[in-house]
């Protein structure tokens, strides 16, 4: 079963994904939690290239194909194989993150985003995406608090450019209503927990 998680900065993703993991595990679940970009070493090292805050000249469709790049190689060299032996993936990240941010807030367009994806995915998506929804000021507010967390080049971005990634979500929400389910993530972190991992249940029964 593969599950993505969704978001802007500061959404909690990567603690409730920590907390999801762990709780199925000791359910006995077999798990494989992971992210993008990165998640295996040539997708870790197109990250660094992407985030790398010295990068200011790259150009957006650059942007969009590495992260795409860095898409099809985890997909093929991890998502895939353990797919097959009957892992939930659990994804921090995936190709609705560059629908939202290349395509919607760079204004590539969502569409032309999702074609370029195409070529790398060749149609693999998730099961079930479970979006983080939070207004960006508080999220931004958040990651500012967390003093280990690296600055990256997309935290030099502008408040209304992270608007602009929320309300790409919310097109996104729309339009695979079938597959991406909405969390509110201004409640407490165990509330937030308590609804992904409800969720990603009623999907694994199925
Ligand atoms: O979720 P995580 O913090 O690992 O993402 C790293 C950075 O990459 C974030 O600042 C996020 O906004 C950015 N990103 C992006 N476009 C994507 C995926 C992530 O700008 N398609």
């Amino acid at each position: 079963m593969f599950i993505t998680i969704e978001g802007p900065e500061g959404a909690g993703k990567s603690t409730i994904l920590d907390m999801l993991t762990e709780k199925l595990k000791s359910e006995g679940f077999k798990v494989i939690q992971t992210r993008e970009p990165g998640g295996i070493e040539i997708a870790e090292q197109i990250r660094k290239v992407i985030l790398d805050k010295q990068n200011t000249a790259m150009d957006s469709r650059t942007e969009a194909l590495l992260y795409a790049a860095a898409r099809r190689q985890h997909l093929v060299e991890k998502v895939k194989p353990a797919l097959d032996e009957g892992y939930i993936i659990l994804c921090d990240r995936f190709v609705d993150s560059s629908l939202a941010y290349q395509g919607y807030a760079r204004g590539l367009g969502i569409d032309e985003v999702y074609s370029i994806n195409q070529f790398a995915i060749e149609g693999m998506m998730p099961s079930l995406t479970l979006y983080f929804d939070i207004e960006p000021k508080v999220g931004l507010e958040r990651i500012n608090k967390n003093k280990s967390r690296e600055v990256n080049r997309l935290d030099l971005e502008n408040l209304h450019f992270h608007e602009k990634v929320r309300e790409g979500y919310h097109i996104l929400l729309n339009q695979f209503s079938n597959r991406i389910y909405k969390i509110d993530a201004n409640h407490p972190i165990n509330i937030v927990f308590n609804e992904a991992e409800k969720k990603i249940k009623e999907i694994l029964k199925n």
